[in-house]
């Protein structure tokens, strides 16, 4: 019987580190750094103007003001910038360079133009309204670290720095079997006392979005011969086998011992979370495995809260256990005090509205959910209006 948390950290200290690709822009979204991705260019790359209206020296605004400075030239964005003569404004626009001799820009709403010559009511600071080269990022300096897991955002800064491709950590390779009798493709016929695979298409979901190339097998049925045979064809050229049922105790449940016979090491465990049911973890080679419990939503949330971060750590990524939010409870929540409990639930603002069949036989409410609210082991849960943990499934 294992604490939530001992089961996550076994799972990934067991980790391996995989190789690592060279990706372009577009694909690297998703994807994890395999390298410290350094900036070669300074962000911004030149001193430039933030407003559009008039690059100025300071020192022309001695004295009592008003002041009039005749117009001399022009810098636009994209174009290289004429030198500031000497007690003139150059008019200039958002993103344009900034002339040499000019230390400040004047934005338009700011001066009255008459023909050749602009008017100030008031004198520039030093350095107003001009982005600095390099004052967001010098060159050469980590724009992000080996271990980012790129999002849109880091697109753009990698982008931002003149970077076209990079180094990320290789997709994992997931295989998924799963097993049973009767289990049949979601859409074709059903016989009686079959029901549609809705497992393999889940975990296959989950695995893509983090990251992975996903295989999934054709099912097996209940017997020894057919467990194993498929089981060693699973292993093949993959990174994580997830085996999907036949992990309890009944005479049908036959994975542990075929995933024995075919030589694999196993820690077979049962850890301690709500709804929670046996976990098989083990490997053959450099091949890591991961036997789920056949219920829809033990199998899904067990996937979800150990084998997205084992796939993240996988890839090196430095956080690959999803952020937990807080939210208020709209009402009570008890538990029998025991196990970390998981609870569906519907987020509107801060507010988190349980769902009220927490059967872990309910993939509906699963389904609708935005969030599990976790209360810890030790608790016996909470009333309304308290503040819990939970972690958004946008998040996983
Ligand atoms: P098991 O762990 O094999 O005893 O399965 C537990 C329950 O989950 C049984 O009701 C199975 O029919 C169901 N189940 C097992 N695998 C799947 C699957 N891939 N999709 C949907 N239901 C499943
Ligand atoms: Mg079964």
């Amino acid at each position: 019987m294992l604490p939530f948390d001992d089961a996550l950290r076994r799972i990934l200290e067991s980790a391996p580190a995989l190789s690592s690709e060279s990706v372009s822009l577009e694909s690297g979204v998703g994807r994890v750094l395999a390298e410290d991705l350094i900036a070669r260019a300074p962000l911004p790359g030149f001193d430039y103007s933030a407003m559009d209206g008039y690059a100025v020296a300071t020192n022309a605004f001695s004295g009592a003001g008003p002041w009039a400075l005749s117009v001399r030239g022009e810098s636009r964005a994209g174009a290289l910038a004429p030198e500031l003569e000497p007690r003139s404004a150059c008019r200039i626009f958002t993103g344009a360079p900034i002339p040499v001799g000019a230390d400040a820009v004047v934005m338009q709403e700011d001066v009255t133009r008459e023909g050749d010559s602009a008017r100030f009511a008031g004198a520039p600071q030093l350095g107003a309204h001009i982005r600095r080269r390099g004052e967001d990022l010098a060159e050469g300096t980590v724009a992000m670290g080996r271990g980012t897991r790129l999002n849109a955002f880091r697109i753009g800064l990698a982008a931002a720095v003149d970077r076209g491709d990079f180094l990320v950590a290789r997709r994992p390779r997931v295989s998924i079997l799963c097993t049973g009798e009767e289990l049949r493709s979601p859409g074709s016929l059903a016989l009686p006392g079959t029901i549609p695979d809705s497992n393999g298409p889940s975990l296959a979901a989950m695995a893509q979005s983090a990251g992975a190339i996903t295989r999934i097998e054709p099912r097996t049925g209940d017997t020894m011969e057919a467990t194993e045979h498929a089981l060693r064809a699973a292993l093949q050229e993959t990174d994580l086998l997830l085996t999907v049922g036949g992990v309890s105790v009944g005479e049908h449940d036959l994975v542990k011992a075929a995933l024995s016979n075919v030589g694999a090491q196993l820690d077979f465990w049962k850890v301690l979370i709500r709804p929670g049911k046996p976990l098989a973890f083990g490997r053959l080679g450099n091949t890591l495995i991961l036997g789920l419990p056949g219920n829809p939503v033990s199998a899904q949330l067990t996937f979800a809260l150990f084998g997205m971060p084992l796939l993240r750590a996988m890839q090196g990524d430095q956080k690959p256990v999803p952020a937990r939010g807080k939210a208020r409870l709209q009402s009570a929540l008890r538990q029998q005090p025991g196990r970390t409990g998981f609870y569906r639930a519907v987020l509107e603002g801060d507010l988190a509205i349980t769902a009220s069949n927490q059967a872990s036989g309910s993939p509906v409410s699963l389904a609708h959910a935005d969030a599990l609210v976790i209360v810890p082991a030790d608790s016996s849960g909470f009333e309304a209006g308290e503040s819990v943990d939970m972690i958004r499934l946008a998040e996983l």
